[in-house]
């Protein structure tokens, strides 16, 4: 039995990160994939635990080499899914949990199409607005880069299966654990 390939989608600063972390503290049965990013890391951030941190050589020979599943530019850097990790979990019959935007998202639906979707959405935003400000790891530019973006993904909102809210966190993610686990 192979496992199931989950999207979780949503603009910068909207908590998906939070929520993942308290879901997989829950339900250490999924898989979460590491990402590959040219982005500098933030402070705390560990290569090979929250991100795989390539240049931008390194990314691009990675592309040519096939060896991601998905790939975007976002906010100027290069973010992809190394697909060897990926399909060995859902080899092994472990649903995997990708957390990527929404480029990457379009490309997944393409390669799996039976993979669940969900898309996550601030309450309205000028709370995402804040809460990315809030966060002081990045610079004004990138800041307002990450809020234009924020603007299409959530236009395209509706091309996710489900759409959680994260409001309040505890009820975001009761809901997420409930779709997940219904998957
Ligand atoms: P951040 O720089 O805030 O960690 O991530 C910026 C955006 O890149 C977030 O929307 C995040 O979901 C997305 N992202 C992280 N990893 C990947 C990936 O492997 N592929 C794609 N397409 N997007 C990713």
């Amino acid at each position: 039995m192979t496992g199931r390939s989950i999207v979780l989608t949503g603009p910068s600063g909207v908590g998906k990160g939070t929520l993942l972390k308290a879901l997989l503290a829950r339900r250490p049965e999924l898989y979460l994939s590491v990402s590959a990013t040219t982005r500098s890391p933030r402070e705390g951030e560990i290569d090979g635990v929250h991100y795989y941190f390539y240049s931008r050589d390194r990314f691009e020979a990675e592309i040519a080499a096939g060896a991601l599943l998905e790939w975007a530019e976002f906010a100027g850097n290069y973010y992809g899914t190394p697909i060897a990790p990926v399909q060995a979990q859902l080899d092994l019959g472990r649903s995997v949990i990708l957390e990527i935007e929404l480029a990457g998202a379009r490309q997944v639906a393409q390669i799996f199409p039976t993979a669940l979707r969900i898309f996550i959405l601030p309450p309205d935003l000028q709370t995402l607005e804040m809460r990315i400000r809030d966060r002081g790891t990045d610079s004004p530019e990138a800041i307002l880069r990450r809020l234009e973006q924020a603007k299409v993904e959530i236009a395209a909102r509706d091309e996710f299966d489900h759409q959680i809210v994260n409001d309040d966190f505890q009820t975001a993610l009761e809901e997420l654990d409930s779709l997940v686990t219904s998957a």
